[in-house]
C-alpha cells in the first residue's frame, strides 16, 4: 500500500540520471549525484529514477562509518544468535540442498554430513547457490538457462594498501573518469576494461584508528569493473592494470611515493569474485536492478520453487546493498517467526526529514 501510494513520485520511465536532470542543470553537479548508482553496480543511464532517493538520504540522513569495519554488524549478530543458544558453524561449505520433491529437508555439506532442518535460508549468491546448490531438473523459473538471460551488475577490481604514514586523503574520496559516460559503456555494455576508469578510495583510518598499525594506514581501491560475462582475461591482465589504477592514483592524489610507502597489498579481480567468493558471473552487487528485476520481481523472500526454503542477500527482494540486504534478512525472518507464530517487533519508521 506504502508502495503503491509512492508511485507517482517514482519517475517510472525515466533513468537516475534523468531525473536528477530535473534539478540539477550543470552537468558536473548532475554526475556528482549520480555516482550511488554504483552501490547497485549499475550506470546511472540504465539505473531506474527511484534510486534518487540513495543521493538524497545520504545527503539527508549523512554516511555512518562502523568503527572496527563492517564485519563488526556480522560480529554483534553473531553474539546475539550465540546469546540466543543458537550456533555457528564456519568453514563447512554446502554441497547441496537435501529435497523430498520441493521440500527442501536440510543440507549436505561437503565433508559429506549431511543436516536436517524445518526451515532452509540461503545467503549464498542468489545464481550461484541456484546453479550449484539445487539438484538437476527441481527448477522451472531459475534454470540455468533462464538465470544466464537474467541482466546481472558490474563487478569491482579491489586494490587493498597497507601503507606506511598517514595519507592527505578524507575518508571517502570519489574519482570521476574524463568522460564518465564511456566508461560505464565499457563496464556495463562493452564489458572492456576503460584506461579512463573511474575509483573511489577509502581512507577510513582517518576516522577510525583501529584499522591500521599506529602510523600507518588502511586504503581501500574500488574500480567498478566488467562482470564475467564479458571476456577480460583477468589472469593476464591483472598486473598491468594494478599498475595502471596505482598510476592514476598517484596522479589524481598527487600521493607521489604512494608506491615505495606500501607495505602490504591484496589484489580481488571479477574472476576472485567468480572462484573464491563464489558470485555468478563475479555480479559482485548481484542482480541488476532493472524494471525487470525489481522489488517483486526478484526472487521472492519465500522462495516461489521450493516449499520451507527462504532467501535473504543481495539476489532476492528488496534488492543488493547492504541495508537493503538486511532488509531481505529482517523480512525473511518475519516470515518464519509469522508461520511459527513467534512474535517479533514492529519496524519503526525513519524519522522525517525537513
Ligand atoms: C567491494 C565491494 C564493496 C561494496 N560496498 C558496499 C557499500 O559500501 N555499501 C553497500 O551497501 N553495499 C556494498 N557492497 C555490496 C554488498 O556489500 C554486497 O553485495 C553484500 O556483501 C552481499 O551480501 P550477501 O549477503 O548477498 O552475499 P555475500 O556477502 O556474498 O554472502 C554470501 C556468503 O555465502 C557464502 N557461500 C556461498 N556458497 C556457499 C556454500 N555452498 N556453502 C556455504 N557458504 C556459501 C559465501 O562464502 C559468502 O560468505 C559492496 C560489495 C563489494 C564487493
Amino acid at each position: 500500500m506504502t508502495l503503491l501510494k509512492a508511485v507517482p513520485a517514482l519517475g517510472i520511465g525515466r533513468s537516475l540520471y534523468q531525473n536528477l536532470g530535473r534539478y540539477f542543470k550543470p552537468e558536473k553537479l548532475k554526475l556528482s549525484f549520480t555516482f550511488q548508482a554504483k552501490y547497485l553496480g549499475m550506470s546511472p543511464w540504465e539505473c531506474p529514477a527511484l534510486f534518487t532517493m540513495l543521493p538524497y538520504i545520504e545527503h539527508a540522513y549523512g554516511v555512518e562509518h562502523v568503527m572496527g569495519g563492517l564485519n563488526q554488524i556480522s560480529e554483534a549478530m553473531a553474539r546475539v544468535v550465540k546469546e540466543h543458544g543458537g550456533k555457528i558453524h564456519l568453514s563447512c561449505p554446502v554441497r547441496s540442498l537435501v529435497l523430498d520433491g520441493r521440500r527442501v529437508t536440510g543440507v549436505l555439506l561437503e565433508s559429506g554430513e549431511t543436516v536436517a532442518a524445518d526451515e532452509v535460508i540461503i545467503n549464498a549468491d542468489f545464481a550461484h547457490a541456484m546453479s550449484h546448490l539445487v539438484p538437476k531438473g527441481k527448477l522451472k523459473k531459475y534454470t540455468p538457462k533462464k538465470l544466464a538471460k537474467k541482466q546481472y551488475s558490474c563487478s569491482t577490481f579491489m586494490l587493498y594498501l597497507g601503507v606506511e604514514g598517514k595519507l592527505p586523503l578524507d575518508h571517502h574520496t570519489i574519482f570521476f573518469a574524463k568522460d564518465y559516460k564511456s566508461n560505464l559503456h565499457d563496464i556495463s555494455t562493452r564489458k572492456v576494461l576503460s584506461n579512463d576508469i573511474s575509483f573511489y578510495i577509502q581512507n577510513a583510518s582517518v576516522t577510525d584508528p583501529s584499522l591500521a598499525p599506529e602510523g600507518k594506514s588502511a586504503l581501500y581501491i574500488l574500480v567498478p569493473a566488467p562482470n564475467q560475462s564479458g571476456s577480460v582475461d583477468w589472469a593476464a591482465e591483472k598486473e598491468s592494470f594494478k599498475n595502471h589504477v596505482l598510476d592514476l592514483v598517484v596522479e589524481r592524489t598527487g600521493i607521489k611515493d604512494l608506491r615505495s610507502r606500501i607495505v602490504v597489498e591484496r589484489v580481488i579481480t571479477p574472476l576472485n569474485w567468480e572462484q573464491d567468493g563464489l558470485i555468478y558471473q563475479g555480479a559482485t552487487f548481484n542482480l541488476a536492478h532493472t524494471f525487470s528485476q525489481l522489488l517483486y520481481l526478484r526472487p521472492r523472500n519465500k522462495f516461489e520453487e521450493l516449499d520451507h526454503c527462504y532467501l535473504v542477500g543481495g539476489g532476492t527482494h528488496p534488492g543488493s546493498g547492504l541495508p537493503t540486504i538486511y532488509e531481505s534478512a529482517r523480512i525473511s525472518s518475519n516470515l518464519l517467526c509469522k508461520k511459527h507464530g513467534v512474535p517479533f517487533p514492529p519496524v519503526p519508521a525513519l524519522p522525517a526529514k525537513a
